[in-house]
Parts: C-alpha cells; sequence; structure tokens
C-alpha cells in the first residue's frame, strides 16, 4: 500500500519540540462500553511505562497478552499489549497500545496508571499532530484521518481513504514541482538580464504556465467534487403552505419525518433531515410555509424560515401546481437571497395531465405518487455541481479549496504579467504566491495557530 509513499515536508516548527518531549496517552476507543478498549500511549517515557504496568516490555509489534498493573502492582485489568518502538509507529514516537477490557471505569483506572507513570492526557488530535510534527503525514493525509472516521457516505470514506493514501498529496506535489521549475525559468530570465535570448518572449514560459493552469483547474476540480462530498448541501425548500414541501421532503427522505395534513400551517418548526443522491451528503430543510403568519407561533415559524433561507445553499421553491404561480409565489422570489441559487418544482401534477421531468429550469413533480423525483435528484446533483464518479475525488476541506483557488488567481495574474507587461519581477512573484498556497495544504510552511486549530478538531485518542 502506498500509504505514506510520498515525499516528506522538511522538518519545521522548532516550537514543537518542547510538546514532543512529553509522553502522552488517551482512550483511543469511543466512551462506553464495548468488549474492548484501548488506551494508547506515545513518547518518549512510554518504554518506561510499559514496564511500571506490564513488569516487562512486550517485544516490539508483537501481541501479548498481560496484565496490567497500577504503581502499587496491584492488577487493574488484563489484555493485549502491543508495543511500537519509534521511528516505525503511527506517530513516529515509541507507542504503547494498551488493549483492554471496554468499560469506563476500567478504562479510566488504565489511563490514572499510566499518567502516573509519566504521561499526561493528550489534547484532542494530539497523536496525529505528532505523526504530522515527526513527517509519518502531511497535513492533507492527517486531515484525511479525522474526515474518514467523520464520513457519513460510502463515497465520502472511499474519498478520505484516497486522501489518506497521499493521492491528493501528490497530486498537489506536484503541481509545486511544476512551479518550481518554472519558477526556475524565469529566476533565470532574471539573473541574466543580458542573453542574447529573452527567455520571457519565448513561447515557452507561456506554454507551461498554461499547462500549469489546466493541471491545476483538473486538481480543483477534483477537490470541489470531494468537498461536495464531505460537507454536503444545505438545501431549503420554501414555498406558500400547502405547496406540498413536507411531502417533498418525505418523500427525498423516503420516511415520513414530516407531519403533512390538508391545514395549512402545520410545520411551524424548522425540520431537518440529511439524505444522500449517489453519496452526496445532503441536508434538507422544511420550514414553515411564507405567509403572513395567523398566530404567534406560526409568525415565528416564518421569521425562523427566512433565517434559514438566508444561510441556505440552495432553495427548492416548491409550487402548488393546483394554483399555480401567483402573487404569493412572486413575492417569495423577490425576497430570496439574490446569490443563492433556486430551484423551482411545480408539484402536484398528479392533479392534472403535465409531465413529469425538468423543461425551462422547472422541475415537474407529485410528491404524492413520486413521479418527477429522479428528475428532481438530477436537478439537486446538477446545480450542486456533483457528478457522481468519485472515481479519482479526494475528499478535501474548504480550506484546500482556497488554497488551490488562490494557486489559480495567483497563476491567472502571473498569466497576465506575462502577456501585458513581460515583467520578470512581477512573474516571478506571483509564481511564489502560489507554490506558498500549495504549500499550505500538505502542511510545509503553515502556521502553528492554523496547525492548532486543524487538530484541536479531531477528537480524543485521534
Ligand atoms: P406543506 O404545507 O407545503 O408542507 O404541504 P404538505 O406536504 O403538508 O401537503 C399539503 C397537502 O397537499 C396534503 O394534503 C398533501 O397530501 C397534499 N399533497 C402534497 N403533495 C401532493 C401531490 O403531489 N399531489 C396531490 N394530489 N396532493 C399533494
Amino acid at each position: 500500500m502506498r500509504l505514506f509513499a510520498h515525499r516528506r515536508p522538511k522538518p519545521s516548527r522548532l516550537t514543537h519540540s518542547v510538546a514532543l518531549a512529553e509522553t502522552i496517552a488517551a482512550v483511543a476507543t469511543p466512551p462506553g462500553r464495548g468488549g474492548i478498549g484501548v488506551v494508547r500511549v506515545s513518547g518518549p517515557n512510554t518504554a518506561e511505562i510499559a514496564i511500571t504496568l506490564l513488569g516487562s516490555l512486550p517485544s516490539p509489534r508483537v501481541a501479548t497478552y498481560q496484565a496490567f498493573r497500577d504503581a502499587q502492582g496491584h492488577p487493574i485489568d488484563a489484555g493485549i499489549a502491543l508495543f511500537f518502538p519509534r521511528p516505525n509507529s503511527f506517530t513516529g514516537e515509541d507507542v504503547l497500545e494498551l488493549q483492554g477490557h471496554g468499560g469506563p471505569v476500567v478504562m479510566d483506572m488504565v489511563l490514572n496508571s499510566v499518567v502516573a507513570a509519566g504521561a499526561r492526557i493528550a489534547r484532542p488530535g494530539e497523536f496525529s499532530e505528532r505523526a504530522f510534527l515527526n513527517n509519518k503525514l502531511d497535513l492533507a493525509q492527517a486531515e484525511a484521518i479525522a474526515d474518514l472516521i467523520d464520513s457519513h457516505t460510502e463515497q465520502a470514506a472511499r474519498g478520505a481513504l484516497r486522501s489518506l493514501h497521499g493521492d491528493f498529496s501528490s497530486a498537489i506535489h506536484d503541481l509545486v514541482d511544476s512551479l518550481i521549475e518554472l519558477r526556475g525559468f524565469v529566476e533565470a530570465a532574471l539573473d541574466f538580464p543580458d542573453e542574447e535570448i529573452d527567455f520571457l518572449a519565448d513561447d515557452t514560459v507561456a506554454q507551461r504556465l498554461r499547462a500549469l493552469r489546466e493541471r491545476l483547474d483538473g486538481v480543483l476540480d477534483s477537490a470541489r467534487q470531494g468537498s461536495l462530498l464531505r460537507e454536503g448541501l444545505s438545501i431549503v425548500i420554501a414555498g406558500r403552505p400547502n405547496a406540498g414541501k413536507s411531502s417533498l421532503l418525505n418523500r427525498l427522505a423516503a420516511t415520513d419525518i414530516a407531519i403533512v395534513t390538508e391545514l395549512p400551517g402545520t410545520t411551524r418548526d424548522v425540520l431537518r433531515q440529511d439524505i444522500q443522491i449517489d453519496g452526496m451528503p445532503l441536508r434538507v430543510i422544511d420550514v414553515a410555509g411564507l405567509r403572513e403568519g395567523a398566530d404567534a407561533a406560526e409568525r415565528e415559524g416564518v421569521r425562523r424560515a427566512w433565517l434559514e433561507i438566508e444561510a441556505a445553499d440552495l432553495i427548492l421553491l416548491v409550487v402548488d401546481g393546483a394554483c399555480g404561480v401567483q402573487a404569493q409565489e412572486q413575492g417569495i422570489l423577490g425576497r430570496l437571497p439574490a446569490r443563492t441559487p433556486v430551484v423551482t418544482v411545480w408539484n402536484k401534477i398528479d392533479l392534472g395531465d403535465t409531465l413529469a421531468g425538468e423543461r425551462d429550469g422547472v422541475v415537474y413533480v407529485s410528491a404524492l405518487t413520486g413521479a418527477g423525483l429522479d428528475a428532481l435528484r438530477e436537478a439537486l446533483k446538477k446545480h450542486a455541481g456533483f457528478n457522481a464518479s468519485p472515481e479519482g475525488v479526494y475528499l478535501a476541506r474548504r480550506r484546500h479549496l482556497q488554497a488551490l483557488q488562490s494557486a489559480g488567481l495567483a497563476l491567472a495574474r502571473a498569466q497576465d504579467v506575462l502577456s501585458s507587461q513581460r515583467a520578470g519581477e512581477l512573474l516571478a512573484e506571483e509564481l511564489r504566491a502560489a507554490q506558498q498556497a500549495l504549500v499550505a495544504i500538505t502542511g510545509e510552511f503553515t502556521s502553528d495557530d492554523l496547525l492548532g486549530r486543524i487538530f484541536s478538531r479531531f477528537c480524543i485518542g485521534k
């Protein structure tokens, strides 16, 4: 497996070396009761801690069944001990795994004994952070661990695994390599201004720059799909009361989560349901029908509905096919945020002879019979920009997209500088900026602040 088989970033961030001198420990399995619970230990005191708890140091990477004892020699549990000497461990440090019985009290006792023997409790994500600081993983790979554990769909998990294998990092490294080559070329032109050949006038630089932008766009595309798989999309179903919004939510969710009645104004609370279409997670939000509410509760429902609409990625405007688009729908349309795409869904086609499907940007459905629902799912994917072939998709985060986008902008400016001004210095500067943006993804040059923020969102024991 190519798990960790890409080039390592150079060691940096000396500020962390102090923290690395400490030995950390945490329960790595989820809280609660289970057949097995694992306490993980990493750092310089690990061997000493193993000897205190187990009486001797287990052979490297050999599962040994042993009693776990506290500092006074009293048995606290018995289970499997595994010792991974550095550097061949997850964190790159000496690591001990104690697989005991998975009850909260037992785990607490094992953890307390480990702490008494010379460790401190790990912060969230600290094991992964150490793996990163010891160059076992780059930053994108470390993030992929958290994303793999948190994935909501199978496709998201596959994408995360691809990123963990280093596919995303390799794509970034390839871009960076090409950039470095191009910078070398441009900087040579700057260093030898008297050369007869004007490197910048030569089409080579322009050609390489174009090729680089195309490749960057390819990676960005794939990362964008990955980000949709990871973050999903929030969709608000809006429309007048009784248009069939709750029925549509139930259809999309394939369960009866929303109450459907003939009485207008039934939905007052905001209902949320997570669904997926071909692996793309969607959070569908059903809100109160948008009308001047008759009572205080409904008015509050409508107020909350508008708050959800403001925050939505996409709005489904459900039109009651029995009434058509009237002043009420026009009024709603006029108030929808201009930046948010709107899909108009014409519901209740079973009452007339309208055909199901999408025409001229309107999707004709019947929430009652299910007709047109496939067309609606397709329309949702299209508006989200999602194409359901997850091959080659890396699970990416917004942070990665932003970095790729700013690298793209720098390259666009570089091309502009090259064609309009032939200004070598400015060109070199833009290429440098693009490189800087890209290496932040894999963490070669990432601020300690950002690292802290990324790893603190991991859970304990990761
Ligand atoms: P909401 O107020 O917009 O959430 O609308 P509901 O989903 O509660 O539906 C209002 C009424 O319209 C209910 O009596 C539903 O059974 C009915 N309804 C919803 N969708 C359809 C449809 O496609 N065809 C028909 N004939 N009735 C529907």
